[in-house]
């Protein structure tokens, strides 16, 4: 499988979980490489690009070095190497929590909706410069709402972002909003409008954990 190189290292590492459902819990990290959307603010730009190819077998070593009962596959857009996780899952632990994050345009398979514990889906609003039709796909959201495990994380800017996350009619105790920020400061600027919105929509607020612990620094 492809994995997102930083540092010239295949990105796999230990850290805590900095968003959705299950914030602050430890986790190991998979950065898949490749994506099919090219959001403006992007802040893992690297994994757009060919990163290290590893066999599955050698990443679920790499996994299970870190003796932690969970996982979060990232990218990059992971369902762009469905087959590849499906393959990673077969080597690792039944019991292992897994968590992808998705940019909810790649259906998942069938065998990935069955095993894959909680999916966090995070559609792209018209601020992130995708074509609509590209980003916004209601047909793959339908397909992960109904696997019974999804949260959709909408990174947002402000009430004029509210009508487009309205009209997806997702289940809104499934919503949360996240400020577009990629530093402290602009986190710390953008937190409480959002907080409003959350507030007057009756929706989850979503920290971003490890802006708030690391600032941009990248693989923690
Ligand atoms: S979907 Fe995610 S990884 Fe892909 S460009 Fe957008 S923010 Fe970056």
């Amino acid at each position: 499988m492809n994995i997102a190189r930083l540092k010239s290292e295949p990105e796999i590492f230990y850290s805590l979980q900095g968003e959705g459902a299950r914030v602050g819990c430890p986790a190991v990290f998979l950065r898949l490489a490749g994506c099919n959307l090219h959001c403006s603010w992007c802040d893992t730009r690297y994994s757009w690009l060919t990163g290290c190819e590893l066999a599955e077998a050698d990443v679920a070593a790499r996994v299970l070095s870190y003796a932690c009962g969970s996982l979060v596959i990232t990218g990059g857009e992971p369902l762009l190497q469905a087959a590849s996780m499906e393959r990673l899952l077969s080597l690792l632990p039944a019991e292992m929590h897994v968590e992808v994050e998705t940019n909810g345009t790649v259906p998942p398979t069938p065998a990935l909706a069955a095993r894959v514990n909680q999916w966090n889906v995070s559609p792209k609003l018209t601020h992130s410069g995708n074509e609509a039709a590209a980003a916004l796909c209601p047909a793959v959201l339908e397909a992960f709402l109904a696997t019974g495990k999804a949260w959709f994380k909408f990174v947002v800017r402000g009430e004029e972002d509210w009508p487009a996350i309205q009209a997806l009619q997702l289940p809104q105790q499934n919503i949360i909003l996240m400020p577009c920020a990629a530093t402290r400061a602009e986190l710390d600027a953008a937190r409480p409008a959002v907080a409003a919105m959350c507030l007057r929509h009756h929706v989850r607020l979503g920290e971003r954990l490890h802006v708030v612990l690391w600032d941009d620094e990248k693989g923690v």
